[in-house]
């Protein structure tokens, strides 16, 4: 049985005052639930505070990161490395999100060298993939998703593989308010699924969760995750409010 996962991918929002207000927030709505892991990805600059928070208050919520570098440390300016992470507490990473493919020139390979680093360093990581509205109407979508999940999991072990959270994010979907049908959605994880499957084998496939991304709201997270394939969310813009996000982590 997959315990479902939900992300709160905060973006570059919320400054660190209003970061504390949000968490403290999502206490007084989901403190006690254990059914879905629940995780809250702020920008690098409010983790330290989020995480005492999530600490102080013994909440049941994942601190993530938004992105890393795979080094562990050196003459990289400006980038945050998986041990300044584990070191403020961050248990979960998102990898290769398509704003960092798209803004900031992230490759499938940087994405596997992040997420073998993330694997190495006791993170979580939550590794993102899905294609643009050009590629879905050119009937691309499959070979897109495939190349990105193929490979973001190079030379990964199956142990890894059998614990990776994989983000389903059609890019289309993401920010406009139209999410994709349970239908496509539900046709896109299981294809990953699949492919997991051909990679590794399916007691790994079994294993490894799968989250859509693009458009989640409390309204159709229902519909979303009764989808065979579909273990969880990752959530942007509903994630920036108590109420909206902890709707959406009590979905059932
Ligand atoms: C995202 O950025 O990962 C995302 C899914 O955003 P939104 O929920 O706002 O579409």
């Amino acid at each position: 049985m997959r315990k479902p996962v939900i992300a709160g991918n905060w973006k570059m929002n919320k400054l660190v005052g209003e970061a504390s207000e949000l968490v403290a927030g999502l206490w007084e709505e989901i403190s006690g639930q254990d059914a879905v892991e629940a995780v809250v990805c702020p920008p690098f600059v409010d983790l330290p505070s989020v995480g005492r928070l999530i600490s102080e208050r013994g909440m049941t919520l994942g601190l993530g990161a938004q992105n890393m570098h795979w080094e562990e440390s050196g003459a990289f300016t400006g980038e945050v490395s998986p041990g300044m992470l584990t070191d403020l507490g961050v248990t979960h990473v998102i990898i290769g999100h398509s704003e960092r493919r798209q803004l900031f020139g992230e490759t499938d390979q940087g994405v596997n060298r992040k997420v073998t680093s993330a694997f190495e360093h006791g993170l979580q990581p939550i590794m993102c993939c899905g294609e643009t509205l050009k590629q879905r109407e050119s009937g691309q979508t499959e070979d897109v998703v495939s190349g990105q999940v193929k490979c973001g999991l190079f030379e990964l072990p199956a142990e890894w593989v059998s614990g990776l959270v994989i983000a389903y994010e059609p890019i289309w979907a993401i920010g406009t308010g139209v999410a994709a049908s349970t239908a496509d959605a539900q046709e896109v994880c299981g294809y990953i699924r699949g492919l997991v499957a051909a990679e590794y084998d399916t007691g790994v496939a079994e294993s490894v969760r799968i989250q859509y991304g693009g458009s989640v709201t409390p309204e159709n997270i229902s519909e979303l995750m009764a989808m065979d394939d579909i273990d969880g969310a990752l959530v942007g813009g509903a994630s920036l409010k108590a109420d909206v996000f902890s709707r959406i982590v009590m979905f059932s």
